[in-house]
């Protein structure tokens, strides 16, 4: 039997990338339809950025609150997960949308240099954030973007801020935190198995990379995450067209690796989350 993989597409991101692809969806209305077509092709987890009507990186609830709604409207069962992540916005700002109850949000438990700038996550507000989240019963998702993150996390659940067995996301090349290498893929899974045993895992390739941490994923049992965020390509050649066809991508590939797209209720089973009203 086939194992299912959770395909994550993050729509939107919050790098101003319009631009480079214009098929990266910024508007709520955008952005449910670019996550039904996912939907449809085989995501069962959306991560979500939303941005101001200039297209800069948004922080308002009532935007959160509206791709929500649409996902849960159009795409029965769907995972959402929020980003509480750090460009373009404050530290207040980045969980100030949680009180809408989304299933997931994400949950970086370190600080880390991006391309050009610091992703500053100190250690009260980690778990200001985490606190936040167990109140509201959200399940985070684990951002790794650095080695120490994956140790904070363990400590995390030491001190009873975050749930036994997360969910936990490996971020492989972004410039000036870690590159993407099979060795420190593999390194990463090992450690994981050690110090947060049961733990489930997914991992990002930025820009480049996405594919090829993609077909790690398959390969090692592990979840997948696609979509414009990452990466606005489909291959060497063109601009991927939609993150549908990133998804798409990875379906076409997972019989070879005896896996097929999880269903969002098997999703929902497999992180430990209620089953949809
Ligand atoms: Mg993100």
């Amino acid at each position: 039997m086939a194992t299912p993989v959770i395909i994550t597409v993050a729509i939107t991101g919050a790098l101003p990338r319009k631009k480079d692809n214009p098929a990266v969806p910024v508007t709520p209305a955008e952005q449910v339809e670019s996550t039904h077509e996912a939907f449809e092709a085989g995501a069962s987890l959306v991560h979500v950025h939303v941005r101001n009507p200039d297209e800069s990186p948004g922080s308002d609830p009532e935007l959160y609150g509206a791709v929500q709604e649409g996902v849960r409207k159009h795409c029965p069962g769907m995972i959402v997960q929020f980003s509480t992540g750090g460009r373009g916005r404050d530290q207040h700002s980045r969980g100030a949308m949680l009180y809408l109850k989304p299933d997931m949000a994400s949950l970086a438990t370190g600080s880390v240099n991006f391309p050009t700038n610091i992703y500053e996550n100190p250690p009260e507000f980690v778990e200001g954030l985490a606190r936040t989240m167990l109140e509201y019963g959200i399940k985070p998702e684990i951002e790794v973007f650095d080695l120490a993150m994956l140790y904070n996390a363990a400590s995390l659940v030491k001190k009873g801020l975050l749930k036994e067995k997360p969910h936990v996301q490996f971020v492989l090349g972004i410039p000036n935190a870690m590159p993407m290498r099979p060795s420190i893929f593999n390194f990463l899974r090992a450690e994981l198995a050690e110090v947060l045993p049961g733990a489930t895992w997914v991992a990002a390739g930025i820009g480049r990379h996405q594919w090829e941490v993609n077909l790690l994923c398959l390969e090692a049992g592990g979840h997948c995450r696609t979509g414009l965020e990452d990466n606005t390509r489909f291959d060497a050649t063109r601009l991927a067209v939609s993150n549908a066809e990133l998804v798409t991508k990875i379906v076409d590939v997972c019989e070879r690796y005896d896996r097929r797209p999880a269903t969002p209720t098997e999703a929902r089973q497999i992180l430990g989350l209620p089953q949809a009203a």
